[in-house]
């Protein structure tokens, strides 16, 4: 028995499934999750001191590679100074300031301490705003655990074929509409019979929780349309897409300004933080300068404030984003490769850091029917296989990939080198 299957057993004993949060249990891949005790740079190192190159990088917040000896220094230099006040710190303004100027149409920016508090807040905060009770998303879309959101939701809800949750009332879930990821006339058609009832509608800006599917041309452009024609307020869901599709975010990328945008992940550097922000005249609604209700006990900590600020300052320097979008690219480029060299329809699509690929004949995939209808079998196999050459990819046919900066050329041919010797035995 490895390390990892003893730890397992004995974490399913005390926590639901051996795990905090589901799709680390392998449910959609089998076997036994690995437990990692140790990352450096763009290495994990599991329990057994068998070392994977990282594709996740902690689901996305390691975009620098892990124990960077940046935040690690600030990190400790933080620790010295107290973990916590629960009172207001200047590193909290100097990150708000810098989240302003990186993603201008931010212009008032209140933190939390997850994605899912992010979405969450904001769509409380549209409601409240706008008066109106309806939200709109898109299947396979996910944005976190919040009850209005988990309807028809992808990520772990939809590997675990539970995109509908019990536990979350049909009175609230009826006030969310689900519609179809880059279908604007769907969406047009939608707002002609209900527009004026909708206080948001919420967007992954690249889709990444139903793998890795980037916006049609149009699509963001027409929601911002038909939101201004409405007055609902558009939320770009940016957790995963923020700082990493550019440093802008997706809304930098293909520049289209929402008004309201949810972060998360990378605003961390690996510590629990979200941040919700947007125009002014909405922020300026919630608590204490409005009375749409937000807090948290834990909200700026210092520490999580000094990792991500730290991690914001990294990424800022000139370039830091071209490089990483051509680490990514050859990730992809080299992967269609080993697949066409094996005679394996595949589809590969990235995103500036993040990238997604599908056993398909489909030559692109921008829907969330395509994507059910990928060969997820031969999806298993291949993650399995790749384990075992030490490429560590999500556990999941409908999560996206994520490139780090500590990512090298070696690395990279070592994992393509890994995919063209799996994919000649699917
Ligand atoms: N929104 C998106 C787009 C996400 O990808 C996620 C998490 O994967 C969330 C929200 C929820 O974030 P968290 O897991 O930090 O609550």
């Amino acid at each position: 028995m490895t390390h990892s299957e003893t730890l397992f057993e004995q974490a399913q004993k005390y926590i639901p499934g051996g795990v905090n949060s589901p799709v680390r249990a392998f449910r959609g891949v089998g076997g036994t999750p690995v437990f990692f005790k140790h990352a450096e740079g763009a290495y994990l190192y599991d329990e057994d001191d068998r070392r994977y190159i990282d594709f996740i990088g902690s689901w996305g917040p390691m975009i620098l590679g892990h124990s960077d000896p940046r935040i690690k220094a600030a990190l400790h230099a933080q620790v010295d100074l107290g973990v916590g006040y629960g009172a207001p710190t200047a590193i909290e303004t100097e990150m708000a300031k810098k989240v302003c100027e990186l993603v201008p149409s931010i212009e008032l920016v209140r933190m939390v301490n997850s994605g899912t508090e992010a979405t969450m807040s904001a769509i409380r905060l549209a409601r409240g705003y706008t008066g109106r009770d309806k939200i709109v998303k898109f299947e396979g879309c996910y944005h976190g655990h919040v009850d209005s959101l988990l309807v028809k939701a992808g990520s772990g809800a939809l590997t675990l074929g539970v995109p509908n949750s019990p536990g979350i009332p049909a009175s609230l879930a009826e006030h969310t509409i689900t519609l179809n990821y880059n279908d604007i006339d769907q969406v047009r058609e939608t707002f002609k019979d209900i527009g004026d009832q909708v206080a948001a509608i919420i967007v992954e800006p690249v889709a990444g929780n139903m793998n890795c599917i980037p916006p049609v041309p149009g699509f963001l452009e027409g929601l911002r349309e038909i939101c201004d024609e409405h007055g609902t307020v558009l939320i770009f869901d940016e957790v995963m897409t923020g700082f990493r599709v550019s440093l802008g975010g997706a809304q930098g990328f293909y520049g289209v300004k929402p008004d309201l945008t949810a972060l998360g992940k990378v605003i961390g550097g690996g510590l629990p933080v979200g941040a919700f922000g947007g125009k002014r005249e909405i922020m300026e609604h919630i608590s204490p300068l409005g009375p749409v209700y937000q807090a948290g006990t834990l909200s700026g900590n210092p520490l999580a404030m000094t990792a991500g600020l730290t991690t914001l300052n990294a990424i800022s320097e000139p370039g830091f984003h071209d490089k990483l979008t051509d680490k990514t690219n050859k990730v992809r480029d080299g992967l269609k490769a080993a697949a066409d060299e094996a005679g394996i329809p595949l589809t590969v699509q990235s995103a500036g850091a993040m990238f997604g690929f599908f056993f398909t004949s489909e030559p692109s995939v921008t829907t969330f029917e395509q994507v059910m209808a990928c060969d997820v079998e031969r999806f298993k196999k291949f993650f399995q296989g790749m384990l075992k050459e030490g490429i560590y990819l999500a556990p999941s046919a409908f999560e996206a990939g994520f490139t780090t900066a500590a990512l090298s050329d070696e690395d990279i041919e070592f994992t393509l080198a890994a995919a063209r010797k799996v994919m000649a035995t699917l």
